[in-house]
């Protein structure tokens, strides 16, 4: 069956932006919008390095003169003491042209629309809502936009759209709670940090064991599943799957969850979401997955896909009983600094060896195979690159400032040995940004 939309909206590509990384990586490969907290406890990924005051400011430069917008993250359910630095954030980002914020808790809402009434306001998927009434009731109060919690099925984001007086935006990519958003003490109890203040340290992701107070040290076996006990273990939501389905639902906004990963990912999976979306709506009736895309989201750090509940509420086909951590094939060699023509120079996040293999990822949509060869750091010529340095190469062709090499990830780069190098000089021509 064909699930095509009578709709036919572009529903933006919304992208985590959890510092200026992700943020210029976000605007180079292809998202509309992008969406970010200020440091402190007034968004929900307190852990990431997020924006001050002022990088805010240069967030909504940047982003805007490349046509993205900027959604600014308030979702916490702070408590009074919490609420004080609010208002200077909410006066700050009308200021500067923030497009929207982001709230869960009614009294941050009525902040909002009390300091900047014109302000646009989206609903966190923290507030949980499930049903159309909710959207209704969240529409009087001056919300423009609803964040669907991601425990919906396909059929009733359905008739959620077709009577919602709102836009509504769905999570299509990344981290799954095994608690309904939000609603989870696990962190709380355990680590005294609370996933509603942005704290989680996600335990429900670790190996439990059972130990008799007398026995400290002996580990009873509570075994789910071939020696692994991860009651809670989450797989992350990939829809590229059912990509027919979600653009035939015509909502607003395809989020991408994430900002604590890292600039190979946000390149990655902003990318492969654009290319779905693009595929569907330039033919919607001829439209297929192509499998590429699942392998390009298979290379990102990942628990293991599924469904999420878009199908219907997920088994144990949603559980990843095989590992707690995150799985990926390969990361991030070298991001591109400057290039002169064909001569570029890189800035190394990973060891680097002489004649090994990477992959730019060009911001057009393509890859193309790179050597890492005759490669120079301030004219001497290096087998060896450590992480952070900056080096030179002849490319052969000339990838843009931003864009990202990567490489099979391998046990190996480790352990890489990095020795001191005599100096080779070597004569190129100069670089320039
Ligand atoms: S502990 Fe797990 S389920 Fe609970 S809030 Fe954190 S990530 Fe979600």
């Amino acid at each position: 069956m064909r699930y095509i939309s009578h709709v036919m909206k572009t529903p933006e590509i919304l992208s985590p932006a959890g510092n200026r990384e992700h943020l210029e990586t976000a605007c180079l490969y292809g998202a509309e919008a992008v969406y970010l907290g200020v440091r402190g406890d007034t968004n929900l990924r307190a852990g990431a390095r997020n924006f001050s005051l002022d990088e805010l400011a240069w967030a909504v430069s940047h982003a805007h003169a490349r046509g993205v917008r900027v959604y600014l993250t308030l979702n916490t359910y702070p408590h009074d003491a919490q609420m004080d630095g609010l208002p200077e954030i909410i006066h700050h980002a009308r200021e500067i042209g923030v497009d929207a914020v982001i709230v869960s808790d009614i009294g941050v809402l009525s902040l909002v629309k009390e300091i900047a009434p014109d302000m646009t306001i989206h609903l966190s998927t923290q507030a949980n809502t499930v049903n159309s009434r909710a959207i209704r009731a969240w529409a009087g109060l001056g919300v423009g936009r609803v964040i669907l919690a991601r425990e919906l099925s396909f059929g009733e984001i359905s008739r959620m759209r077709a009577i919602s007086p709102v836009e509504l935006e769905i999570f299509v990519h990344g981290s799954m709670c095994i608690s309904i958003s939000g609603r989870c003490l696990i962190s709380n109890y355990l680590c005294s940090r609370d996933a509603n203040q942005g704290r989680c340290t996600q335990p429900c992701r670790w190996d439990y064991a059972l130990v008799e107070r007398s026995r400290q040290g002996e580990y009873m076996p509570v075994e789910e599943r071939d020696g692994y006990t991860f009651l809670y273990n989450s797989k992350d939501l990939c829809l590229i799957p059912v990509m027919d389905r979600v653009m035939a639902l015509g909502v607003d906004g395809l989020k991408i969850e994430g900002r604590g990963r890292t600039a190979l990912y946000i390149a990655t999976a902003v990318q492969t979401y654009r290319k779905a979306r693009d595929a569907y709506l330039n033919d919607p009736q001829g439209f297929a997955v192509n499998p590429e895309w699942m392998q390009e989201l298979g290379m990102i750090s990942n628990r293991g896909y599924f469904t999420g509940f878009f199908l219907g509420n997920p088994d144990e086909r949603g559980v990843n009983y095989d590992f707690a951590g995150y799985d990926h094939t390969h990361h991030l060699a070298a991001k591109v600094r400057a290039t002169k023509g064909e001569h570029t120079v890189f800035e190394a996040r990973n060891p680097l060896i002489e004649g090994m293999e990477g992959e730019w990822l060009s911001s057009k949509g393509f890859s193309r195979k790179i050597d890492f060869r005759d490669m120079a750091v301030d004219g001497c010529r290096k087998e060896r690159i450590r992480p952070n340095e900056i080096f030179e190469m002849e490319t052969g062709f000339a990838p843009l400032p931003g864009e990202l090499v990567r490489k099979p990830y391998s046990e190996g780069d480790k352990v890489v040995q990095m020795r001191e190098e005599t100096c080779m000089p070597i004569r190129r021509g100069q670089a320039h940004e």
